[in-house]
């Protein structure tokens, strides 16, 4: 089955922390190659959302920390202290092009809570019909997996979102070029699986299989947000985001990665 991306109109596109890290702080190229894809995404008319990840290991290089972070008070600081350094990497980004972003922090709670929802959808219209470009991440610093109230992972946040607000397509860059039936590095057979109709515990398995986990959140992390966004009507590429414009061939219909396919729409947007 092929994929079918003519009439793309909102795409979510998540980015993680190692793609965006290197030794001395943020790899500034990396943000200047993906935000140069979203606008010109954006140019072509497409409602691009961007999740992002890093603002603890950004928070973290501030304060000189060069092991990981696990103290979940301290983790809430370095959010704090990275969280803006991430934006003005963006901000700096999307200004070369002209184009405004925005901030969006936000946590379970506004997800699942109908009120905070439809303020949250709200803003995030407004900021589209204003030509803006939303940038999400969670707001780590007041709420957290210890105590129940974060998502946790950004694949999942991202999925939750694309699906809240009916986005056609999520694109998951990490640091492997989709999913695998075993590990390319070890198994010559290992092959890609270019097309998944459906996340079940045989495409599950692959994720957990050895040496496949080679992103930060891991593959099955991955898989779990393509299911939650196939349940919302939201297809979903995993792919490398070292690949060079990834996000435009993407969605010119190259067969970058591993596609998984949605579920039918349940209800017609607006
Ligand atoms: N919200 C976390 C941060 O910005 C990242 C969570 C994740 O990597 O999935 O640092």
């Amino acid at each position: 089955m092929s994929r079918e991306f003519s009439a793309l109109r909102r795409v979510v596109v998540k980015i993680g922390s190692n793609l965006l890290s290197d030794r001395s702080g943020v790899n500034v190229e990396r943000i200047r190659q993906v935000v140069g894809d979203l606008v010109t995404l954006h140019d072509r008319g497409l409602q691009v959302t961007l999740v992002t990840s890093g603002a603890i290991g950004l928070g973290a290089k501030e304060l000189g920390r060069t092991s990981a972070v696990k103290q979940t008070a301290l983790r809430q600081a370095c959010a704090a202290i990275g969280q803006p350094v991430l934006m003005s990497h963006y901000r700096a980004a999307f200004t070369e092009h002209g184009k405004i972003c925005a901030q969006v922090l936000i946590t379970r709670g506004e997800l699942n809570e109908r009120r905070t929802f439809v303020n949250l959808k709200n803003s995030v219209s407004s900021l589209f019909e204003l030509g803006v470009i939303p940038i999400f991440n969670e707001n780590d610093v007041v709420s957290t997996a210890e105590i129940g109230t974060a998502v946790g992972d950004n694949d999942r946040l991202s999925a939750f979102v694309a699906s809240k607000i009916d986005a056609d397509l999520l694109i998951l860059l990490t640091d492997i070029d989709g999913l695998y039936t075993g590990d390319p590095k070890r198994d010559p057979h290992a092959k890609l699986l270019t097309d998944i109709t459906k996340v079940d515990d045989q495409v599950l398995a692959y994720a957990g299989s050895a040496g496949s986990m080679f992103s930060t959140g891991g593959m099955k992390t991955k898989l779990l947000a393509a299911k939650i966004a196939a349940n919302g009507g939201c297809a979903t590429v995993i792919t490398s985001g070292y690949e060079a414009n990834a996000l435009v061939r993407i969605c010119d219909g190259e067969p970058l990665g591993t596609y998984v396919h949605p579920h039918k729409r349940m209800h017609q947007r607006a």
